[in-house]
């Protein structure tokens, strides 16, 4: 039995581990990472005619953007997941081609790659054991987001956990994961914060939710870029807690994927009856450009897409809103390099419409996180204590800090692959 890392190795993107086994050759997810110019896909992906079934963890385009391709080269084998993640998946996919065509970035697949998709996918449901061929596997939650999972599998005696990017404390949306697990012989796992604690999250929301209390007494408005899948959901569900006299309006594709969240009855989600209150009933829904127009000059706390200000309904608030001091733009998570989000908090510009337009309101970052911090990752090593850990799916520096620790503390067998490795078990 061997792992081959065709992604996710000592880098966060495009997350793809290859599972041999008994002639058998299974895929744990099948992502993309984004780079200038367009997507890196997993490494030797479209080598792979002969695969005999692909799970996957989430519906972030890091561990499903590649899923298209396996439709494009006709390669068919079934997709298993939970309902949320394919739900998800749809929308994220869909839209992300959208984008890709309108910037010219050439996915390399087409629009009928996606609707194929649909066919080859088996729903999964949480703490159930299911057989394929020579597998034994059963999905778990993992807390991370809508859908998300750690997945267990059991072959040729060994059993195999592969966290997916997971969280363990319960946050405003997601019930936190609790695996309990004994004498795993593989742990593969996410290490994002293995460098980095996270801050406490519920100081973090108190202050972000005085700070709006703030810009709104001082005559202003708060504008909230958010990542539509969780991120969007958890504000509007920290928004519940107090009472603004300003209207809340929310914009953008988060939209679409609280509808899609709350469509689906799904055990892990938290405060799904909040979340359906504040978005159905509570906030105002902007609808069409005219819409936006007529609202975006009047005092308001604005929840739109995209997180680190890439596109979306975000710029045009920005263009309108910029100028203004008494306003505030209240970033919501993880800014990456050379984002219009990353430039504006470190350096107080972005671009809008190709200038560089300094902002003159506030800005303040708030720390909120779907994945563990330092501590819960190695709170869960410890917990599993497993014979073999593999750390991926982090910076190098994140990866061989957490590596480290583990290497220190546990008497687990360590492993720190390459993209391309492959670790014979
Ligand atoms: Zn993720």
């Amino acid at each position: 039995m061997k792992l081959i890392f065709h992604g996710a190795a000592k880098e966060v993107g495009r997350s793809c581990i290859e599972l041999q086994t008994q002639g058998d050759r299974y895929l744990l997810d099948a992502g993309i990472k984004f780079k200038e110019g367009g997507f890196a896909y997993p490494e030797k992906i479209i080598n792979l005619p002969d695969i005999d079934g692909l799970l996957i963890s989430h519906a972030h385009l890091d561990h499903t953007g590649a899923l298209p391709l396996f439709e494009h080269y006709n390669i068919i084998c079934p997709i298993y997941c939970t309902k949320l993640t394919y739900v998800l998946t749809k929308v994220l996919l869909k839209d992300s081609y959208k984008i890709a065509r309108i910037k010219n970035l050439h996915p390399a697949y087409n629009k009928l790659d996606l609707e194929k998709l649909e066919k080859s996918v088996r729903f999964v449901k949480y703490d159930r054991d299911y057989k394929h061929r020579k597998i034994n596997f059963s999905f778990l939650n993992a807390g991370h987001v809508p859908g998300s999972s750690m997945i267990l599998i059991e072959a040729e005696g060994k059993k195999i956990l592969y966290t997916g990017d997971f969280k363990l404390r319960t946050s405003e949306l997601m019930k936190g994961a609790s695996p309990s697990l004994h004498e795993i012989d593989i742990m593969i796992m996410e290490s994002t914060y293995g460098a980095r604690e996270l801050p406490e999250r519920d100081a973090v929301k108190k202050q972000f939710l005085d700070k709006i209390e703030e810009v709104i007494a001082r005559g202003g408005s708060a504008l909230i870029p958010v990542f539509s899948l969780g991120r969007s959901q958890d504000v509007l569900i920290m928004l519940s807690e107090r009472k603004f006299n300003v209207p809340i309006y929310i914009d953008g594709m988060c939209k679409k994927v609280a509808s899609r969240i709350l469509s689906v009855n799904d055990p892990y989600i938290n405060n799904a009856n909040v979340l359906d209150e504040m978005f159905n009933h509570r906030v105002i829904h902007i609808g069409s450009d005219r819409h936006r127009q007529r609202v975006m000059g009047s005092q308001g706390i604005f929840v739109t897409s995209s997180g680190m200000l890439q596109g979306g309904p975000v710029l045009s608030y920005l263009a309108e809103m910029w100028h203004d001091p008494r306003n505030a733009v209240l970033l919501t998570g993880y800014q990456c390099k050379r984002t219009n989000g990353q430039t504006l908090i470190e350096e107080g510009y972005v671009y809008l419409d190709g200038w560089r337009t300094y902002v003159k309101g506030e800005v303040v970052k708030y720390d909120f996180s779907g994945h563990a911090g330092q501590s819960e990752l190695r709170e869960l090593i410890r917990k599993i204590h497993p014979k073999k850990l593999i750390v991926q799916h982090g910076d190098e520096e994140a990866v061989a800090e957490l590596a480290k620790w583990a290497g220190m503390n546990t008497h687990s067998k360590v492993y720190v692959p390459s993209v391309g490795d492959e670790i014979e078990i």
